[in-house]
């Protein structure tokens, strides 16, 4: 049986013939597709010129040199610069798109133009603008300048060669005035290439300024400031997305809140620089006995809260209760002395369908029971609450 070809098929050839035409051309990967369509618009400004000195010869233009040597010498260049880009060759180098190469190139011809111009070679001279406005974007500072003394020193010699050859009324003047514009032109282009760099760098650091700004807003957003953990506001959104994921992944989800016992007392003996040092190690010794998975955020002042996500109850009790007992037995260093804390514990398992409120007010009824119990505990707030110590 035949295949069976629809109208659209059709009507969507030419177009992947165009597609595949334009990907032989310019290459498919972004960079080199960046380098060749720069070519491409280099080539035609040149093959522009190309034209515009045959339209000269035609119109019989006094004192044209020979325009097709000038043609072939400037297309050919172009040929071979394109194949060293396109063949990938140029990306050993350190510039892969050749801008310094091409421009080079560029005025090189740009000055044979200027010579074998006759009197329409004033029509080279803006061209030779836009020739360094292509250097603009792509070269250093320092190839910039290279750039603009080789082209004087080019169209001096240009006009040197030409004025020993004159044969016609061109006035010597004339020529002088051509090179004060070359002047011209190159030193503006190289001043405007400074400020356009001074620019470029400024917008740079401004970006990096605001991406700093950014990260540190991120952080004071969502950090706590004195232990460096999650905050309360990063936590209950944390929370609000694993609930939603552990609904619809149907895995258990349990929710700890964690109080250290009688944190008032080190306040009160010690003074609170020191309590603040008890909530630092309280958190390094906390964070050392979680899993990678489980979230662990400063609910506010000696309040802590533990997400754990995809853990049943067994694991839960079995992971939280070494974290009691390593807090038990850490001893935190504060001004010589050894303090030795304990942490109440309350947990609870998250019931699909219910609200985030009602989970953490059982988690927090759990941690209630473990402080009247007698602290240092751990207790399971379930549908008859255990305690655990
Ligand atoms: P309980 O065992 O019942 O939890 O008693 P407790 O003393 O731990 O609890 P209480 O709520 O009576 O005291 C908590 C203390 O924590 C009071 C407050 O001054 C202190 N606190 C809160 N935030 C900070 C903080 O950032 N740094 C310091 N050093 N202390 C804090
Ligand atoms: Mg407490
Ligand atoms: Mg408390």
């Amino acid at each position: 049986m035949g295949s069976i070809k629809g109208r659209g098929d059709n009507l969507t050839t030419p177009r992947r013939w165009f597609g595949r035409g334009v990907e032989a051309l310019l290459g498919t990967e972004k960079a080199m597709r960046i380098r060749t369509s720069q070519f491409l618009l280099a080539a035609v400004l040149m093959l522009a010129c190309v034209g515009v000195l045959y339209f000269m010869r035609a119109a019989g233009i006094e004192g044209m040199g020979d325009v097709d040597t000038w043609a072939a010498f400037s297309c050919g260049g172009l040929v071979v610069i394109y194949a060293l880009i396109r063949s990938g060759f140029s990306c050993r180098m350190a510039d892969p798109s050749l801008t310094f190469v091409q421009m080079l190139y560029a005025i090189a011809c740009n000055a044979a133009a200027f010579h074998i111009a006759g009197h329409g070679r004033g029509v080279t001279l803006p061209i030779l603008s836009v020739i360094l406005m292509f250097g603009m974007f792509g070269l250093s500072m320092r190839q910039v300048v290279y750039v603009a003394l080789y082209g004087m020193i080019l169209f001096c010699l240009s006009a040197a060669y030409a004025l020993n050859q004159l044969s016609t009324d061109e006035p010597v003047d004339l020529f002088v005035a051509y090179i004060f514009m070359v002047f011209v032109v190159l030193s503006a282009t190289t001043f405007l290439t400074w400020r356009l760099q001074q620019m470029s760098a400024y917008m740079r650091n401004q970006k990096n300024q605001l991406a700093l700004a950014l990260d540190k807003i991120q952080q004071i957003a969502t950090c706590d400031e004195l232990t460096g953990i999650a905050n309360r506001r990063f936590m209950l959104e944390k929370i609000q997305d694993e609930l939603q994921r552990a609904e619809r992944n149907a895995q258990p989800l349990l929710l700890a809140i964690l109080d250290i016992d009688h944190f008032k007392q080190i306040n009160d003996k010690h003074g609170h620089p020191a309590g603040d040092l008890v909530l630092q190690a309280f958190v390094a010794v906390v964070q050392s006995a979680i899993r990678g998975n489980d979230t662990l955020a400063r609910w506010g002042g000696e309040e802590f809260v533990i997400l754990l996500t995809e853990t049943d109850m067994s694991v839960g009790l079995v992971c939280l209760e070494r974290i009691r007992a390593k807090v038990a037995e850490a001893e935190v260093l504060v001004g010589g002395l050894g303090l030795k804390l304990t942490v109440s514990i309350g947990v609870t398992q998250y019931r699909c369908g219910e609200s985030f409120e009602s989970t953490m007010a059982r988690a927090d009824s759990a941690l209630y029971e473990a402080k009247t119990q007698g602290r240092n505990r751990l207790v399971w707030g379930g549908s008859s609450q255990s305690v655990y110590s």
